[in-house]
């Protein structure tokens, strides 16, 4: 995998390429990054980068011969480990290696973009818990005292540490701390609070962000050829998720980024009605930001479509079915709002909502009109309730 096809911030690879550039590539290292971060694409790449022998100052080569066995996941001097369970083919003794074919499927066929469920789907241990076992860290330790067979270093990453079990990671230390010859570990996690701090305190953290909404646009631009207003609403929708946003499909049309909107909107207005112990008035504020971040006419389109979603709900009330053109989406939708959105009110939220866009055209400050509008939706549906 070469760095331009990985998807995570420019600072990210940059500090990476520079640790090869130095020659000061620390063995033991973690990538920390939530969901939907490209941190395993950047694994494969940075240790094809360190044993390309063409590399240039941005980029491995692909061509050379380790370049090449590298883009095939077929390098003998890589290796994997991931957790795993017993399926219906391995029924006892699991280890990573057994399933290395699904291993490499997977990756090449994703372009390294999948979650932790996705793989146990894929192995199908879908309601096992993986590991990484005593068994993986046995043979892991016998290839660490191997000579390389061709490379520069010996490569192994280990995906989702926070999986390798407690007896299991006690055998690993020594060698993570003090490696035989030119070994690289990246070991790779979403959650720093369950890695075990043994683990922690032998590896350099390097903590992987979300891209950045404008970087998130680009790719869904390049690799899906969208228009750039469908990337932004998928970007945002997805909250910056790269898998989510990746997997959205375009029939799912700015219609859903539009109806899921206005679902939060509606959930924000109830808590703020009704506020539990947990909430978190931080949502209120991160939501307005995403909505003013949106831009004007893309607020307004916006505000149209929830319009148009409340008249659907009247049609609905009405029972003028045959008049109704709904996805199923916002039939599910409709139904869950019933007890909200109904004849006796539907004249406020076309008041509120149509106020809104006239206000925008009037260059209201969008922060503020979109707390006034959320704060006006949680009286609504407080009278609802009490009514
Ligand atoms: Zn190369």
């Amino acid at each position: 995998m070469l760095f331009s096809d990985v998807y995570v911030n420019e600072d990210v690879k940059n500090r990476l390429r520079r640790t090869v550039q130095n020659q000061r590539v620390s063995h033991a290292q973690l990538f920390l990054g939530s969901e939907g971060t490209h941190s395993l694409a950047l694994a494969i790449a940075y240790a094809q980068y360190i044993n390309c022998s063409h590399r240039t100052e941005k980029d491995s080569c692909g061509i050379c011969p380790s370049c090449k066995k590298y883009q095939q996941l077929a390098h003998p001097d890589l290796h994997f480990y991931f957790p795993n369970a017993t399926n219906q083919k391995i029924k006892k003794d699991p280890q990573s290696s057994e399933f290395y074919t699904e291993w490499r499927e997977m990756i090449l066929s994703t372009q390294a973009m999948f979650t932790l469920n996705d793989w146990y789907s894929k192995i199908e241990i879908e309601n096992k818990q993986g590991i990484i076992n005593t068994k993986d860290v046995e043979d892991l330790l016998y290839k660490a005292s191997m000579k390389a067979y061709e490379a520069e270093y010996k490569v192994f990453v280990i995906w989702m540490i926070d999986k390798l079990r407690f007896d299991a990671a006690t055998k690993l230390l020594k060698t993570l701390e003090e490696p035989d010859g030119k070994t690289l570990f990246v070991l790779i996690t979403e959650n720093h609070d369950k890695v075990l701090k043994t683990v922690l305190s032998r590896t350099q953290l390097l903590k992987i962000n979300k891209l950045s909404t404008d970087a998130l646009v680009d790719v869904l631009m390049q690799t899906k050829h969208y228009d750039a207003s469908t990337a932004q609403y998928i970007a945002i929708s997805s909250d910056n998720h790269l898998i989510h946003a990746m997997r959205t499909q375009e029939d799912e049309n700015e219609d859903v980024f539009k109806l899921n909107l206005f679902v939060a909107c509606m959930r924000l207005a109830y808590q703020l009605a009704f506020p539990s112990h947990t909430f978190d008035f931080n949502s209120v504020v991160d939501f307005i930001s995403k909505l003013e971040a949106l831009g004007r006419e893309k607020q307004k389109d916006f505000l149209r479509y929830v319009i148009s979603f409340v008249r659907k709900s009247m049609l609905l009330d009405y029972n003028l079915n045959n008049l109704l053109r709904i996805t199923k989406q916002e039939q599910e939708a409709l139904l869950k709002f019933r007890s909200f959105i109904h004849k006796n009110n539907v004249s406020v939220f076309y008041k509120y909502f149509n106020d809104a866009i006239s206000h925008i055209e009037y260059n209201v400050n969008a922060k503020i009109l979109f707390a006034d509008l959320l704060i006006s939706l949680s009286y609504i549906l407080a009278k609802q309730k009490t009514a």
